[in-house]
Protein backbone atom coordinates (compact mmCIF):
# COMPACT_ATOMS: atom_id res chain seq x y z
CA UNK A 1 0.00 0.00 0.00
CA UNK A 2 1.53 3.57 -1.03
CA UNK A 3 0.15 7.01 -0.36
CA UNK A 4 -0.72 9.73 -2.40
CA UNK A 5 -0.68 13.68 -1.20
CA UNK A 6 -4.08 15.47 -1.74
CA UNK A 7 -2.41 18.09 -3.26
CA UNK A 8 -0.19 16.11 -5.59
CA UNK A 9 -1.43 12.91 -6.88
CA UNK A 10 2.19 11.56 -8.01
CA UNK A 11 3.55 11.92 -4.45
CA UNK A 12 4.19 8.04 -3.48
CA UNK A 13 5.60 7.37 -0.04
CA UNK A 14 4.90 4.13 1.77
CA UNK A 15 3.08 4.20 5.58
CA UNK A 16 6.67 4.55 7.37
CA UNK A 17 7.31 7.71 5.36
CA UNK A 18 3.62 9.37 5.51
CA UNK A 19 3.79 9.02 9.02
CA UNK A 20 7.20 10.05 10.03
CA UNK A 21 6.87 13.26 7.78
CA UNK A 22 3.20 14.22 9.06
CA UNK A 23 1.99 16.13 5.87
CA UNK A 24 3.85 16.41 2.58
CA UNK A 25 5.91 18.83 1.77
CA UNK A 26 3.75 20.81 -0.67
CA UNK A 27 1.10 21.12 2.23
CA UNK A 28 -1.26 17.70 0.90
CA UNK A 29 -2.21 15.36 3.12
CA UNK A 30 -1.36 11.62 2.69
CA UNK A 31 -4.29 9.29 1.68
CA UNK A 32 -3.99 5.58 1.18
CA UNK A 33 -3.61 5.11 -2.50
CA UNK A 34 -7.42 2.53 -2.31
CA UNK A 35 -9.37 1.07 0.77
CA UNK A 36 -8.16 -2.12 1.38
CA UNK A 37 -11.87 -4.22 1.64
CA UNK A 38 -12.93 -6.69 4.43
CA UNK A 39 -15.14 -9.72 3.88
CA UNK A 40 -17.69 -10.66 6.14
CA UNK A 41 -16.14 -13.03 7.24
CA UNK A 42 -13.12 -10.93 8.32
CA UNK A 43 -15.57 -8.99 10.15
CA UNK A 44 -17.08 -11.99 12.17
CA UNK A 45 -13.18 -12.78 12.55
CA UNK A 46 -12.80 -9.83 14.42
CA UNK A 47 -15.21 -10.11 17.04
CA UNK A 48 -13.30 -13.45 18.73
CA UNK A 49 -10.15 -10.83 18.64
CA UNK A 50 -8.94 -8.91 21.68
CA UNK A 51 -8.91 -5.34 20.78
CA UNK A 52 -5.17 -5.24 20.70
CA UNK A 53 -5.64 -7.91 17.50
CA UNK A 54 -8.66 -6.17 15.90
CA UNK A 55 -6.42 -3.11 15.34
CA UNK A 56 -3.30 -5.32 14.39
CA UNK A 57 -5.62 -7.28 11.39
CA UNK A 58 -6.75 -3.85 10.70
CA UNK A 59 -3.54 -2.03 10.36
CA UNK A 60 -1.59 -4.97 8.55
CA UNK A 61 -4.22 -3.60 5.46
CA UNK A 62 -3.03 -0.74 5.68
CA UNK A 63 0.78 -0.24 6.77
CA UNK A 64 2.38 -3.19 4.49
CA UNK A 65 5.83 -2.31 5.29
CA UNK A 66 5.46 -3.18 9.13
CA UNK A 67 6.05 -6.40 9.77
CA UNK A 68 4.14 -8.73 11.71
CA UNK A 69 6.20 -8.07 14.68
CA UNK A 70 6.23 -4.92 14.58
CA UNK A 71 2.60 -3.85 14.67
CA UNK A 72 1.84 -6.29 17.16
CA UNK A 73 4.91 -4.31 19.10
CA UNK A 74 3.01 -1.22 18.46
CA UNK A 75 -0.52 -2.97 19.55
CA UNK A 76 0.21 -5.08 22.39
CA UNK A 77 2.15 -1.72 23.82
CA UNK A 78 -0.87 0.66 23.27
CA UNK A 79 -3.55 -1.11 23.92
CA UNK A 80 -3.52 -3.02 27.11
CA UNK A 81 -5.43 -2.13 30.65
CA UNK A 82 -1.91 -0.71 31.55
CA UNK A 83 -3.10 2.75 29.66
CA UNK A 84 -6.58 1.88 29.47
CA UNK A 85 -9.28 1.63 32.23
CA UNK A 86 -11.29 -1.07 30.49
CA UNK A 87 -10.27 -4.87 29.05
CA UNK A 88 -12.39 -3.88 25.95
CA UNK A 89 -10.24 -0.96 25.40
CA UNK A 90 -13.38 0.71 23.29
CA UNK A 91 -16.52 -0.23 25.59
CA UNK A 92 -20.12 -0.48 24.27
CA UNK A 93 -23.06 1.15 26.55
CA UNK A 94 -26.09 0.52 25.40
CA UNK A 95 -28.52 3.54 25.79
CA UNK A 96 -31.89 2.41 24.55
CA UNK A 97 -32.54 -0.68 22.41
CA UNK A 98 -30.89 -0.25 19.27
CA UNK A 99 -28.74 2.85 20.27
CA UNK A 100 -25.22 2.46 20.89
CA UNK A 101 -22.70 4.34 23.07
CA UNK A 102 -19.40 3.74 21.67
CA UNK A 103 -17.42 4.69 25.10
CA UNK A 104 -13.98 5.94 23.61
CA UNK A 105 -12.17 7.40 26.47
CA UNK A 106 -11.10 5.19 28.82
CA UNK A 107 -7.58 5.63 28.11
CA UNK A 108 -5.26 7.72 29.96
CA UNK A 109 -6.46 11.50 29.23
CA UNK A 110 -10.19 10.57 29.14
CA UNK A 111 -11.37 11.77 25.49
CA UNK A 112 -11.05 9.15 22.56
CA UNK A 113 -7.51 11.11 21.23
CA UNK A 114 -5.99 8.35 23.21
CA UNK A 115 -7.53 5.75 21.44
CA UNK A 116 -4.80 7.13 18.50
CA UNK A 117 -2.52 8.74 20.42
CA UNK A 118 -1.52 5.98 22.55
CA UNK A 119 -0.12 3.88 19.50
CA UNK A 120 1.13 7.16 17.39
CA UNK A 121 4.44 7.25 19.17
CA UNK A 122 5.01 4.11 18.79
CA UNK A 123 4.10 4.18 14.56
CA UNK A 124 6.74 6.91 14.69
CA UNK A 125 9.50 5.51 16.23
CA UNK A 126 9.09 2.19 14.46
CA UNK A 127 8.91 3.96 10.88
CA UNK A 128 11.16 5.96 11.75
CA UNK A 129 13.86 3.01 12.71
CA UNK A 130 12.34 1.05 9.53
CA UNK A 131 13.53 4.50 7.32
CA UNK A 132 17.13 4.46 8.88
CA UNK A 133 16.12 8.12 10.17
CA UNK A 134 18.69 9.14 12.53
CA UNK A 135 17.05 12.32 13.24
CA UNK A 136 15.02 13.95 16.67
CA UNK A 137 11.57 13.90 15.60
CA UNK A 138 9.76 16.71 16.85
CA UNK A 139 6.01 16.83 17.03
CA UNK A 140 4.31 20.04 16.76
CA UNK A 141 0.76 20.07 18.03
CA UNK A 142 -2.32 22.70 18.04
CA UNK A 143 -4.95 21.83 19.80
CA UNK A 144 -8.65 22.48 21.08
CA UNK A 145 -8.13 20.87 24.12
CA UNK A 146 -8.02 17.31 24.36
CA UNK A 147 -5.07 16.23 21.44
CA UNK A 148 -2.42 18.00 23.36
CA UNK A 149 -2.80 16.28 26.40
CA UNK A 150 -3.39 13.29 24.84
CA UNK A 151 -0.34 13.68 22.40
CA UNK A 152 1.85 14.76 25.53
CA UNK A 153 1.07 11.26 27.46
CA UNK A 154 1.56 9.50 24.77
CA UNK A 155 5.13 11.25 23.85
CA UNK A 156 6.50 12.09 27.15
CA UNK A 157 10.06 10.36 27.63
CA UNK A 158 9.74 8.57 24.30
CA UNK A 159 13.26 8.30 23.42
CA UNK A 160 13.71 10.54 20.10
CA UNK A 161 11.47 12.80 20.19
CA UNK A 162 10.20 15.99 21.61
CA UNK A 163 6.94 17.93 21.98
CA UNK A 164 5.63 21.06 21.93
CA UNK A 165 1.72 21.92 22.38
CA UNK A 166 -0.16 24.63 21.46
CA UNK A 167 -3.44 25.97 22.77
CA UNK A 168 -5.89 28.89 22.67
CA UNK A 169 -5.68 30.64 25.74
CA UNK A 170 -9.35 30.99 26.00
CA UNK A 171 -10.17 28.04 24.17
CA UNK A 172 -9.99 25.07 26.73
CA UNK A 173 -11.95 24.13 29.74
CA UNK A 174 -10.28 24.89 32.95
CA UNK A 175 -9.48 20.60 33.59
CA UNK A 176 -8.23 20.67 30.00
CA UNK A 177 -5.91 23.60 31.05
CA UNK A 178 -4.70 21.93 34.04
CA UNK A 179 -3.76 18.44 32.48
CA UNK A 180 -1.86 20.23 29.99
CA UNK A 181 -0.10 22.60 31.98
CA UNK A 182 1.02 20.27 35.43
CA UNK A 183 2.01 17.64 32.07
CA UNK A 184 5.73 15.70 33.49
CA UNK A 185 8.14 14.47 31.06
CA UNK A 186 11.72 15.68 30.28
CA UNK A 187 10.81 16.16 26.27
CA UNK A 188 7.76 18.35 26.14
CA UNK A 189 6.45 21.66 26.55
CA UNK A 190 2.96 23.20 26.57
CA UNK A 191 2.35 27.21 25.76
CA UNK A 192 -1.05 28.91 25.21
CA UNK A 193 -1.14 31.26 21.99
CA UNK A 194 -4.01 34.77 22.12
CA UNK A 195 -6.32 33.47 19.58
CA UNK A 196 -8.31 30.57 18.60
CA UNK A 197 -7.91 26.97 17.53
CA UNK A 198 -7.65 27.88 14.11
CA UNK A 199 -5.24 30.47 14.70
CA UNK A 200 -2.94 27.56 16.89
CA UNK A 201 -3.82 24.87 13.80
CA UNK A 202 -2.72 27.64 10.75
CA UNK A 203 0.69 28.62 12.60
CA UNK A 204 1.90 25.29 13.10
CA UNK A 205 1.05 24.60 9.59
CA UNK A 206 2.70 27.00 8.59
CA UNK A 207 5.83 26.48 10.48
CA UNK A 208 5.56 22.70 9.49
CA UNK A 209 6.10 24.02 5.99
CA UNK A 210 8.49 27.10 5.85
CA UNK A 211 11.44 26.13 4.54
CA UNK A 212 13.70 28.57 6.59
CA UNK A 213 12.60 26.69 9.53
CA UNK A 214 12.94 23.00 7.47
CA UNK A 215 16.63 23.64 7.27
CA UNK A 216 17.56 25.19 10.52
CA UNK A 217 15.79 21.81 11.84
CA UNK A 218 17.81 19.58 9.60
CA UNK A 219 20.98 21.25 10.56
CA UNK A 220 20.40 20.58 14.22
CA UNK A 221 20.14 16.96 13.38
CA UNK A 222 15.90 16.91 13.62
CA UNK A 223 12.42 16.98 12.01
CA UNK A 224 8.93 17.67 12.81
CA UNK A 225 6.04 15.66 12.52
CA UNK A 226 2.70 15.88 13.48
CA UNK A 227 0.17 14.57 16.04
CA UNK A 228 -2.99 16.00 14.56
CA UNK A 229 -5.42 14.10 13.09
CA UNK A 230 -4.12 15.22 10.07
CA UNK A 231 -1.03 12.29 10.40
CA UNK A 232 -2.36 9.49 8.65
CA UNK A 233 -1.07 7.36 11.81
CA UNK A 234 -3.36 9.25 14.03
CA UNK A 235 -6.35 8.15 11.67
CA UNK A 236 -6.14 4.48 10.97
CA UNK A 237 -6.43 3.58 14.43
CA UNK A 238 -9.37 5.19 14.79
CA UNK A 239 -10.95 3.32 11.75
CA UNK A 240 -10.14 -0.05 13.72
CA UNK A 241 -12.73 1.29 16.82
CA UNK A 242 -15.55 1.33 14.14
CA UNK A 243 -14.91 -1.79 12.80
CA UNK A 244 -14.12 -3.22 16.50
CA UNK A 245 -17.43 -2.02 17.81
CA UNK A 246 -19.84 -3.60 14.80
CA UNK A 247 -17.91 -6.67 14.66
CA UNK A 248 -18.78 -6.46 18.64
CA UNK A 249 -22.36 -5.71 18.38
CA UNK A 250 -22.67 -8.34 15.81
CA UNK A 251 -21.15 -11.14 18.04
CA UNK A 252 -23.52 -9.78 20.84
CA UNK A 253 -26.26 -10.74 18.88
CA UNK A 254 -27.37 -7.02 18.38
CA UNK A 255 -27.01 -7.10 14.70
CA UNK A 256 -27.02 -9.74 12.38
CA UNK A 257 -24.37 -10.09 9.78
CA UNK A 258 -24.86 -7.43 7.00
CA UNK A 259 -27.26 -5.51 8.90
CA UNK A 260 -26.27 -1.64 8.39
CA UNK A 261 -26.17 0.76 11.71
CA UNK A 262 -25.80 4.36 11.60
CA UNK A 263 -22.78 6.32 12.80
CA UNK A 264 -22.89 8.95 14.24
CA UNK A 265 -20.16 11.17 15.28
CA UNK A 266 -19.41 14.85 17.34
CA UNK A 267 -17.64 16.09 14.85
CA UNK A 268 -14.61 19.00 14.63
CA UNK A 269 -11.59 18.55 12.58
CA UNK A 270 -13.37 15.82 10.40
CA UNK A 271 -10.94 13.21 11.79
CA UNK A 272 -13.01 11.04 13.58
CA UNK A 273 -15.95 10.58 11.24
CA UNK A 274 -13.54 9.96 8.48
CA UNK A 275 -12.09 7.26 9.68
CA UNK A 276 -15.90 5.75 10.35
CA UNK A 277 -16.20 6.73 6.34
CA UNK A 278 -12.83 4.25 5.76
CA UNK A 279 -14.64 1.82 7.78
CA UNK A 280 -17.87 1.98 5.84
CA UNK A 281 -16.06 1.78 2.44
CA UNK A 282 -14.01 -1.20 3.67
CA UNK A 283 -17.20 -3.05 4.20
CA UNK A 284 -18.62 -2.19 7.71
CA UNK A 285 -22.38 -2.17 6.54
CA UNK A 286 -23.41 1.86 7.10
CA UNK A 287 -27.21 3.47 6.48
CA UNK A 288 -25.58 6.57 6.94
CA UNK A 289 -22.78 8.47 8.73
CA UNK A 290 -24.53 11.35 10.67
CA UNK A 291 -21.98 14.70 11.52
CA UNK A 292 -23.01 16.27 14.70
CA UNK A 293 -21.46 19.90 15.02
CA UNK A 294 -22.22 22.55 17.60
CA UNK A 295 -23.20 25.94 16.85
CA UNK A 296 -19.87 26.38 14.83
CA UNK A 297 -21.63 24.62 12.25
CA UNK A 298 -19.62 25.46 9.18
CA UNK A 299 -19.71 21.34 8.23
CA UNK A 300 -23.42 21.20 8.70
CA UNK A 301 -23.69 23.83 6.07
CA UNK A 302 -21.06 22.13 3.98
CA UNK A 303 -23.17 18.59 3.97
CA UNK A 304 -26.18 20.64 3.56
CA UNK A 305 -25.20 22.79 0.46
CA UNK A 306 -21.89 21.86 -0.78
CA UNK A 307 -20.50 25.45 -0.03
CA UNK A 308 -17.76 25.68 2.86
CA UNK A 309 -17.32 29.26 4.34
CA UNK A 310 -15.13 29.72 7.26
CA UNK A 311 -16.14 33.73 6.99
CA UNK A 312 -18.71 33.22 10.21
CA UNK A 313 -18.77 34.42 14.07
CA UNK A 314 -16.29 32.16 15.87
CA UNK A 315 -17.93 30.89 19.26
CA UNK A 316 -16.45 29.55 21.93
CA UNK A 317 -18.81 26.61 23.32
CA UNK A 318 -19.16 23.69 26.29
CA UNK A 319 -17.85 21.15 23.81
CA UNK A 320 -14.67 22.97 23.22
CA UNK A 321 -12.98 20.61 20.91
CA UNK A 322 -15.45 20.86 18.46
CA UNK A 323 -14.82 24.42 18.48
CA UNK A 324 -12.96 24.63 14.61
CA UNK A 325 -13.98 26.35 11.30
CA UNK A 326 -11.63 24.40 9.22
CA UNK A 327 -11.74 21.03 9.09
CA UNK A 328 -8.32 19.37 8.32
CA UNK A 329 -9.25 16.48 6.91
CA UNK A 330 -12.46 17.14 4.62
CA UNK A 331 -9.89 17.70 2.03
CA UNK A 332 -9.14 13.46 2.15
CA UNK A 333 -12.76 13.61 1.87
CA UNK A 334 -12.75 15.17 -0.79
CA UNK A 335 -9.77 13.99 -2.42
CA UNK A 336 -11.56 10.46 -2.37
CA UNK A 337 -14.94 12.00 -3.79
CA UNK A 338 -13.26 13.87 -7.26
CA UNK A 339 -11.37 10.64 -7.97
CA UNK A 340 -7.61 11.99 -6.79
CA UNK A 341 -8.28 14.92 -8.36
CA UNK A 342 -5.27 16.91 -6.89
CA UNK A 343 -5.85 20.23 -9.31
CA UNK A 344 -9.56 20.50 -8.29
CA UNK A 345 -8.61 19.97 -4.36
CA UNK A 346 -5.43 22.67 -4.77
CA UNK A 347 -8.27 24.90 -6.36
CA UNK A 348 -10.68 24.62 -3.75
CA UNK A 349 -8.25 24.58 -0.46
CA UNK A 350 -6.20 27.44 -2.53
CA UNK A 351 -9.82 29.43 -2.06
CA UNK A 352 -10.43 28.28 1.39
CA UNK A 353 -6.59 30.11 2.44
CA UNK A 354 -7.11 33.16 0.28
CA UNK A 355 -11.18 34.21 0.07
CA UNK A 356 -12.35 31.59 3.44
CA UNK A 357 -14.92 30.27 0.83
CA UNK A 358 -14.42 27.22 -1.87
CA UNK A 359 -17.91 25.33 -3.38
CA UNK A 360 -17.30 21.56 -4.53
CA UNK A 361 -18.90 20.77 -7.49
CA UNK A 362 -22.61 19.25 -8.40
CA UNK A 363 -20.86 15.50 -8.44
CA UNK A 364 -19.38 15.59 -5.01
CA UNK A 365 -22.42 17.33 -3.78
CA UNK A 366 -24.55 14.46 -4.37
CA UNK A 367 -21.78 12.07 -3.40
CA UNK A 368 -22.06 13.90 0.63
CA UNK A 369 -25.96 14.03 0.32
CA UNK A 370 -25.73 10.31 0.19
CA UNK A 371 -23.03 9.40 2.29
CA UNK A 372 -23.79 11.70 5.43
CA UNK A 373 -26.44 13.53 6.86
CA UNK A 374 -25.75 16.50 8.80
CA UNK A 375 -27.10 18.84 12.07
CA UNK A 376 -25.86 20.58 14.85
CA UNK A 377 -27.35 22.24 18.62
CA UNK A 378 -26.43 25.22 20.52
CA UNK A 379 -24.83 25.34 24.18
CA UNK A 380 -28.78 25.24 25.75
CA UNK A 381 -29.26 22.32 23.84
CA UNK A 382 -26.02 20.36 24.51
CA UNK A 383 -27.43 21.33 28.41
CA UNK A 384 -30.70 20.25 27.83
CA UNK A 385 -29.60 16.55 26.00
CA UNK A 386 -27.44 15.96 28.92
CA UNK A 387 -30.33 16.78 31.27
CA UNK A 388 -32.48 14.75 29.56
CA UNK A 389 -30.38 11.47 28.94
CA UNK A 390 -29.69 11.34 32.81
CA UNK A 391 -32.87 11.53 33.58
CA UNK A 392 -33.97 8.88 31.14
CA UNK A 393 -31.58 6.55 30.97
CA UNK A 394 -29.23 7.56 34.12
CA UNK A 395 -26.10 7.75 31.58
CA UNK A 396 -24.40 10.71 31.98
CA UNK A 397 -22.69 12.34 28.83
CA UNK A 398 -20.26 14.69 27.93
CA UNK A 399 -20.87 17.88 26.22
CA UNK A 400 -19.57 16.19 23.10
CA UNK A 401 -21.17 13.63 23.37
CA UNK A 402 -24.41 14.77 24.06
CA UNK A 403 -24.24 17.62 20.82
CA UNK A 404 -24.24 13.85 18.88
CA UNK A 405 -27.19 12.60 20.63
CA UNK A 406 -29.15 16.17 20.00
CA UNK A 407 -28.53 15.98 16.68
CA UNK A 408 -29.16 12.11 16.15
CA UNK A 409 -32.30 12.56 18.08
CA UNK A 410 -33.61 15.24 15.49
CA UNK A 411 -32.33 13.04 12.65
CA UNK A 412 -34.50 9.95 13.84
CA UNK A 413 -37.58 12.76 14.13
CA UNK A 414 -37.08 14.38 10.59
CA UNK A 415 -36.50 10.96 8.70
CA UNK A 416 -38.49 8.08 10.95
CA UNK A 417 -35.23 5.97 9.90
CA UNK A 418 -35.03 3.62 12.98
CA UNK A 419 -31.42 1.69 11.81
CA UNK A 420 -29.55 0.81 14.71
CA UNK A 421 -26.90 3.05 15.66
CA UNK A 422 -23.91 3.77 17.42
CA UNK A 423 -23.20 7.00 18.07
CA UNK A 424 -19.30 7.73 19.01
CA UNK A 425 -19.05 9.48 22.68
CA UNK A 426 -15.73 11.08 22.69
CA UNK A 427 -14.91 12.33 26.56
CA UNK A 428 -15.46 11.28 29.62
CA UNK A 429 -18.17 13.70 31.48
CA UNK A 430 -15.76 14.44 34.12
CA UNK A 431 -13.25 16.14 31.82
CA UNK A 432 -15.93 18.88 31.69
CA UNK A 433 -17.53 18.79 35.09
CA UNK A 434 -18.17 22.44 35.15
CA UNK A 435 -20.94 22.26 32.18
CA UNK A 436 -22.02 18.46 32.92
CA UNK A 437 -22.52 19.36 36.46
CA UNK A 438 -24.50 22.27 35.45
CA UNK A 439 -27.03 20.03 32.64
CA UNK A 440 -27.78 17.61 35.34
CA UNK A 441 -28.40 19.67 38.02
CA UNK A 442 -30.16 22.47 36.00
CA UNK A 443 -28.30 25.17 37.81
CA UNK A 444 -24.65 26.27 38.08
CA UNK A 445 -22.40 25.48 41.22
CA UNK A 446 -19.86 27.69 42.29
CA UNK A 447 -17.79 25.01 43.77
CA UNK A 448 -14.08 24.43 42.53
CA UNK A 449 -13.92 22.21 39.55
CA UNK A 450 -12.64 19.55 41.73
CA UNK A 451 -15.56 19.95 44.24
CA UNK A 452 -17.39 19.18 40.96
CA UNK A 453 -15.81 16.23 40.30
CA UNK A 454 -17.30 15.01 43.48
CA UNK A 455 -20.56 16.15 43.29
CA UNK A 456 -20.38 14.84 39.88
CA UNK A 457 -19.41 11.19 41.08
CA UNK A 458 -22.37 11.82 43.66
CA UNK A 459 -24.85 12.05 41.22
CA UNK A 460 -23.40 10.16 38.21
CA UNK A 461 -22.08 7.20 40.18
CA UNK A 462 -19.32 6.68 37.91
CA UNK A 463 -15.89 6.31 39.22
CA UNK A 464 -13.81 9.32 38.93
CA UNK A 465 -10.91 8.35 36.42
CA UNK A 466 -7.65 8.30 38.79
CA UNK A 467 -5.72 10.85 36.18
CA UNK A 468 -8.23 13.45 36.99
CA UNK A 469 -8.27 12.83 40.37
CA UNK A 470 -4.23 13.38 40.56
CA UNK A 471 -4.00 16.76 38.93
CA UNK A 472 -5.32 18.51 42.25
CA UNK A 473 -2.17 18.01 43.92
CA UNK A 474 0.19 18.21 40.97
CA UNK A 475 2.47 21.68 40.34
CA UNK A 476 2.01 23.35 37.07
CA UNK A 477 5.37 23.37 35.12
CA UNK A 478 3.98 25.60 31.64
CA UNK A 479 2.68 28.75 32.13
CA UNK A 480 3.83 30.92 28.58
CA UNK A 481 1.31 32.56 26.74
CA UNK A 482 2.41 34.30 23.25
CA UNK A 483 0.66 35.92 20.49
CA UNK A 484 0.47 34.45 17.10
CA UNK A 485 3.14 36.43 15.62
CA UNK A 486 5.14 35.04 18.21
CA UNK A 487 4.80 31.28 17.51
CA UNK A 488 7.20 30.50 14.77
CA UNK A 489 10.21 32.15 16.93
CA UNK A 490 8.88 30.46 20.33
CA UNK A 491 9.41 26.89 18.48
CA UNK A 492 12.94 27.62 17.72
CA UNK A 493 13.89 28.67 20.98
CA UNK A 494 12.33 26.07 22.63
CA UNK A 495 14.66 23.77 20.42
CA UNK A 496 17.54 25.45 21.06
CA UNK A 497 17.86 27.08 17.68
C1 LIG B 1 -11.32 16.10 19.17
C2 LIG B 1 -12.66 15.89 19.75
C3 LIG B 1 -13.82 15.88 18.93
C4 LIG B 1 -13.75 16.16 17.45
O1 LIG B 1 -13.10 15.14 16.74
P1 LIG B 1 -12.55 15.41 15.27
O2 LIG B 1 -11.83 14.19 14.90
O3 LIG B 1 -11.67 16.61 15.38
O4 LIG B 1 -13.73 15.68 14.41
C5 LIG B 1 -15.04 15.58 19.53
N1 LIG B 1 -15.12 15.36 20.87
C6 LIG B 1 -14.04 15.38 21.67
C7 LIG B 1 -14.21 15.14 23.13
C8 LIG B 1 -12.78 15.63 21.15
O5 LIG B 1 -11.71 15.64 21.97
Amino acid sequence: MYYNSTRNSDVKVTSAEAITQGISSEGGLFVPESIPQLTADDIKAVGDMKYADRAAFVFSKFLTDFTDAEIHYCTDNAYSTKNFETDSIAEIAHLFSGTYMLELWHGPTCAFKDMALQILPYFLTTSAKKIKLDKKIVILVATSGDTGKAALEGFKDVEGTSILVFYPEDGVSPMQKRQMRTQEGSNVGVCALKGNFDDCQSGVKAIFTNDDVKKALDSNGMMFSSANSINWGRLVPQIVYYISSYAELLKDGEIEAGEKINIVVPTGNFGNILAAYYAKHMGIPVNKLICASNINNVLTDFINTGVYDRNRQFYATVSPSMDILISSNLERLLYIMTDKNDALINEWFGKLASEGKYEVNDAVKAKLKEEFSAGFCDDEQTKATIHAVYEKYSYTCDTHTAVAVKVYNDYKEATGDTTKTVIASTASPYKFSAAVLEAVQGSKSDIDEYDMIDKLAELSKLTVPAALADLRNKPERFSDTIDKTEQKDYVLKSLGI
